[in-house]
């Protein structure tokens, strides 16, 4: 699976981050970005999920 932000809809709430430390890093201002190519590893998939979902700007996207 893979993860997305998209950044023209992500507001910077960081909440992503807190659930997926592994996956996505913030920048500066808060703004997310997903680390590497995106490829979820199988054991980081709930994690994904959890974050996706707890997006409040609906920004990410697991596919
Ligand atoms: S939780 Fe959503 S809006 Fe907040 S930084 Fe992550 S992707 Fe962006």
């Amino acid at each position: 699976m893979r993860l997305v932000v998209d950044a023209d809809v992500c507001q910077g709430y960081g909440l992503c981050h807190d659930e997926a430390p592994e996956l996505i890093e913030l920048d500066d201002s808060g703004f997310a970005t997903v680390l590497g190519d995106g490829e979820v590893p199988e054991a980081l998939v709930v994690v994904a999920e959890k974050a996706t979902s707890m997006c409040p700007a609906r920004a990410l996207t697991l596919s």
